[in-house]
């Protein structure tokens, strides 16, 4: 399957869909599929500026992340809202996100893959990054689909749902690429939306420096990388 009807990011930050994955957002919302982010934490610990307050910078970003996904064509962008930094793949997070998954009912799940512990040999993964991968491959197998598990989501109207992929991004196994070259000036666009966050002078070559690290292995010379679960 390379397109879905129906496929659902989740994500950590405000900013980690545009830098990880806007490429193939585009391309999929462009070619009628149903996309919805959702992201997992608030965000609320992205700054230096000790004049910005948690709360008002939880809602700048969700401001931010709801226009970056509207350039991308992302039909629906939901927060869980758990605060940023100190994520854990807790139950509650999973059954969350499992509500979520049933809500939308994707073909495919997208997310982090838990077992990148360092993106690169500098740059430790974040490890809400890490928890949010965890919880959302353990809410699409077996929790989503399994209508004993989280009894209440049932009383709540969620039905059970089995979701036939999974890819995870920012992994250092991957068996699929996108290239992002004919995509670059929207996924740039959708990222320079993160103002809060991105230095508008080095975005650009912020972004070409990993698209390059994800190419690798690949026919491309910009990518997204995704390392593709089928699930039975
Ligand atoms: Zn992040």
């Amino acid at each position: 399957m390379q397109k879905p009807e129906r496929a659902m990011f989740i994500t950590a930050h405000p900013d980690d869909a545009e830098y990880l994955v806007g490429g193939l957002v585009s391309q999929w919302s462009r070619a009628g599929v149903d996309v919805a982010y959702v992201l997992t934490t608030n965000g609320n610990k992205g700054t230096e500026d000790p004049e910005v307050s948690s709360d008002e910078l939880a809602e700048i970003r969700a401001c931010e992340q709801r226009r970056a996904a509207a350039r991308l064509g992302v039909r629906d962008v939901r927060f869980l809202g758990y605060e940023d930094g100190v994520l854990e793949p807790s139950i509650d997070l999973r059954r969350d996100l499992t509500r979520e998954i049933r809500g939308w009912r994707p073909d495919i799940v997208l997310t982090f893959d838990p077992e990148t512990r360092f993106m690169t040999e500098s740059y430790p993964n974040h490890p809400d990054h890490r928890a949010t991968g965890d919880a959302a491959v353990d809410a699409v197998f077996p929790a989503a689909r399994d209508r004993l598990t989280f009894p209440e989501l049932i009383e709540e109207g969620f039905e059970p749902h089995k979701v036939s992929e999974l890819w995870l991004f920012a992994t250092h196994k991957p068996s699929h690429w996108v290239d992002v070259e004919p995509v670059w000036e929207q996924k740039l666009a959708a990222l320079r939306e993160h103002r809060s966050q991105i230095d508008p002078a080095g975005v650009e070559n912020d972004l070409r420096e990993w698209s390059g690290i994800w190419a690798e292995g690949s026919e491309f010379e910009l990518a997204e990388a995704f390392r593709r679960i089928t699930l039975d």
